[in-house]
């Protein structure tokens, strides 16, 4: 697909471009580990055979001990490594990669690295993964020789060398053909990764289809689908009408949403709480530290909002986009505002009291109020909503419940505060209020 009708390809979401942006980010602050190099990345594709040619020739040309984004091409196959730098008669490849710590995929990555690398006969020492050290902490500027961690992946590509030949000459294979291949959507579409050509491959899906039900796995569901249930009514009969399954098919079919209402009400807070606050966080982890005493990815308060009875017009707002290196504020100010209320309502995937009490906002788990976080409570409850296929959401549960779909969403906030592109803090402001509303309004729709 990627070969043949690139143009079909799915839009990239907020959270992969910021993905992308922040390993493009980690990379060129990787090449102050070696620097003075020769960037060869070229401007643009049709310039690749002659970044390649020029890459080569650099090898042999004495004045040059370091390269980024080295072009080499092999077979068909071409890579850009991240660093080659000279080592005696030898080079030394290092590639970036700007998590804490090294999976399957990046040592796959070097392999088919290697083995392009080895069959244009580079001459190597050694070929290295570069990660970020998680016990790094920031002290003045940063240094580089401590943020970034080497690990020598070596023994692992030469071994794996004939797995990737053999792969290559049957992808080799598959771009050759004069269309793309014709395979049936199946478990690969999700898995490892989500297909970009979803919005292509899946057209033909009705968009209620029980291939969208979140209480049957991937695997069985295709199981169905292969062996001819082409609908949802020839699933429902294969399925027991009381069952999550069957109740989120019964969703599907009428646009709405499926709560286990027995649970849900099992959570409900009694008795029902003289003062609620609502509260919105805004957490940003930067791979690089930004400030003096932090670590890479450490959390920070970034902003927040805070809707109560206790508050001037029933609304508190605080956000140092403009000057991260004053988050810790918002410890106090959240010590101070939390402790006003008995019951304090949420919608976050991650642990809001495990947060308060790594910044110390609480000091133990016994706090004077409840943290009551909707996402938890709605995955207990079995909530279920066509839209929510792929995670559940503040912008998807606003779209099941009000029919509303805003385009706010966490991350994309975090990209307006934090990017040198789109600063809009006001907007970002605007969007953390809108959705604690949803918070609000959610909390009041279900316990109300
Ligand atoms: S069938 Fe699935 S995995 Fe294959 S290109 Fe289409 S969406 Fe991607």
């Amino acid at each position: 697909m990627y070969k043949k009708h690139p143009y079909l390809r799915d839009k990239l979401s907020i959270e992969q471009r910021a993905k992308f942006q922040r390993g493009t980010d980690v990379g060129l602050l990787a090449h102050e580990y070696f620097p003075g190099g020769i960037d060869m990345s070229p401007s643009t594709p049709s310039q690749f055979p002659k970044k390649a040619q020029e890459t080569l020739k650099n090898l042999n040309n004495p004045a040059v001990n370091v390269m980024y984004e080295a072009v080499f091409q092999h077979n068909d196959t071409l890579i850009m490594l991240d660093m080659l730098v000279r080592d005696g008669d030898k080079w030394l490849a290092v590639e970036v990669k700007s998590s804490l710590r090294l999976s399957d995929t990046y040592y796959n990555d070097a392999a088919l690295q290697y083995y392009v690398l080895h069959g244009c006969e580079v001459p190597l020492s050694d070929f290295k993964l570069m990660y970020l050290n998680a016990d790094y902490v920031k002290n003045g500027p940063i240094d580089v020789k401590q943020l970034f961690k080497l690990e020598s992946v070596m023994d692992y590509v030469v071994e794996k060398e004939d797995f990737v030949s053999k792969n290559v000459e049957r992808l080799k294979a598959v771009v050759a053909l004069e269309h793309s291949p014709l395979v049936n959507i199946g478990t690969q579409c999700h898995d490892p990764y989500p297909c970009d050509f979803q919005g292509h491959c899946w057209k033909h899906v009705p968009k209620n289809s029980y291939l969208f039900t979140t209480a049957i796995d991937d695997e069985t569901l295709f199981q169905h689908y292969f062996n001819g249930t082409n609908t949802n009514a020839k699933m429902l009969q294969q399925l027991d009408p009381d069952s999550e399954e069957a109740h989120q098919i019964e969703a599907l079919e009428t646009n709405s949403y499926y709560v286990d209402y027995k649970t849900l009400y099992s959570l409900k807070p009694q008795p029902e709480p003289k003062s609620v606050a609502y509260l919105n966080l805004l957490l940003h982890r930067p791979a690089v530290p930004e400030l003096d005493g932090t670590k890479p990815y450490e959390e920070m308060i970034l902003a927040f909002a805070l809707q109560g009875d206790h508050e001037p017009d029933n609304q508190f707002v605080w956000d140092c986009f403009e000057d991260h290196g004053r988050w810790r504020e918002s410890i106090g100010l959240l010590i101070d505002k939390l402790s006003r209320y008995e019951f304090i309502v949420c919608f976050t995937p991650q642990n809001l009291t495990t947060t308060l009490l790594r910044h110390e906002i609480i000091q133990n788990r016994e706090v004077g109020y409840k943290v009551f976080n909707l996402f938890n409570i709605l995955q207990q409850a079995h909530f279920y909503h066509p839209a929510i296929k792929r995670g559940l959401t503040l912008q998807k549960l606003s779209e099941a419940l009000f029919k509303e779909a805003k385009l706010f969403e966490h991350s994309r906030i975090i990209l307006e505060a934090t990017s040198n592109d789109l600063i809009s803090y006001q907007q970002a402001r605007e969007d953390l209020i809108t959705e604690n509303e949803i918070i609000k309004k959610t909390y009041q729709h279900f316990f109300k």
